[in-house]
């Protein structure tokens, strides 16, 4: 079976970018290949680092994963941390990550243009982290959204890199999705994407109220409709379809795209019935994640059984680094 890696960051409460960039693929995965998903709890120290938050959060993550449909029978499910072998591998990659090419992630420099105080070696070599996280498991597939594409292409450079240099130990990760395109969902006020940590008000997460998720989609952005017939959606509207399609029936989308054809599309009406169809998609997931949440003793289980199989598969794997590139002296 290919082997998949992918991780979420605790760094708050899950949204629906997360859900369809990253979980809903998960769900599908865990049946059909050998998967590792991970509760990245090093990665949101870059830009989370306040240890009272943190525990919470990781607890969240893992309680959302398993409320949305990921079986821990199934895949193995770990928190980052509990992998030391993981930070090994990150520093052995620095080594082969050059400060220009890191200085030059589009993330990265968001990062340092958001918030210019706190540019930490960490944000910059967040790629590299990933990319240990991938490789210790010898990864092939990696299911995410749309704004890892290009950390993932880093990924693979440094595989290669390692590859050249010391013989082959990694194959090439490359992102997946079921379907074509890779998702983003875009904040419901139109600006970027949707993310944990930024515009709470135009994020819908998976715990939100029903009358929050309702009053979210009905501030939604939208205009005074189209002006010419079958002329191409805005991104924002495009993003009220994107979320329709993924949550309401297909006869409904049918409707609302030829109203849209027609120049006659209501979006009141539209953002009515997607708030109904998400409040009945979300409301199940909420409630069972608030469940889980509560129940340390299973998470601790759960926690523990993933980090052992993780390890056993990750020690090989830095067993051959270490030899491939000389760190076996005895
Ligand atoms: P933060 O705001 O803390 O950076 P985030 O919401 O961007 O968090 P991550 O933990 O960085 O989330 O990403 C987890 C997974 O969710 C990744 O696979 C990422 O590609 C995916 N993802 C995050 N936001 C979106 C989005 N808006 N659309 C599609 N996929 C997304």
């Amino acid at each position: 079976k290919e082997i998949v890696v992918s991780g979420i960051r605790s760094t708050g409460i899950l949204h629906l970018g997360n859900y369809f960039g990253a979980i809903r693929n998960y769900i599908r995965m865990q049946e059909e290949f050998n998967c590792y998903f991970f509760v990245a709890d090093w990665h949101s120290l870059t830009t989370h680092p306040d240890p009272k938050d943190l525990r919470g959060n990781v607890y969240r993550v893992l309680a959302e994963n398993i409320a949305s449909g990921l079986d821990p029978e199934k895949v193995t499910l770990y928190v980052q941390s509990d992998i030391p072998e993981i930070a090994e591998l990150y520093l052995l990659l620095n080594m082969m990550a050059y400060k220009g090419e890191l200085e030059k992630v589009p993330t990265f420099k968001d990062k340092v243009r958001q918030n210019p105080d706190n540019v930490n070696a960490g944000l910059l070599t967040y790629p590299v982290l990933m990319t240990a996280d991938i490789l210790v498991q010898r990864a092939v597939k990696v299911p995410v959204g749309k704004d890892q594409e290009q950390h993932l292409e880093m990924s693979r450079n440094f595989a290669q890199r390692f590859n050249n240099r010391y013989g082959f130990l990694f194959p090439e990760p490359f992102p997946f999705n079921y379907g074509d395109d890779l998702v983003r969902i875009m904040s419901l006020d139109g600006n970027g994407k949707m993310s944990k940590s930024e515009n709470e008000n135009s994020t819908l997460y998976l715990n939100d109220t029903d009358d929050a998720i309702r009053n979210k989609i009905k501030k939604a952005k939208t205009d005074s409709g189209p002006q010419e017939e079958n002329s191409e959606k805005p991104d924002y509207i495009n993003n009220l379809f994107t979320l329709m399609k993924l949550v309401s029936t297909p006869d409904t989308v049918q409707f609302f795209e030829e109203a849209f054809n027609k120049c006659n599309i209501r979006y009141g009406d539209m953002k009515k019935q997607l708030g109904e169809d998400m409040v009945a998609f979300i409301a199940p997931i909420r409630e069972k994640a608030a469940a889980i949440q509560q129940d340390h003793a299973y998470l601790h289980r759960i926690m523990r059984e993933g980090a052992d199989k993780a390890r056993a598969t990750a020690s090989q794997t830095l067993s051959e680094a270490r030899k491939l590139m000389g760190i076996n002296f005895y």
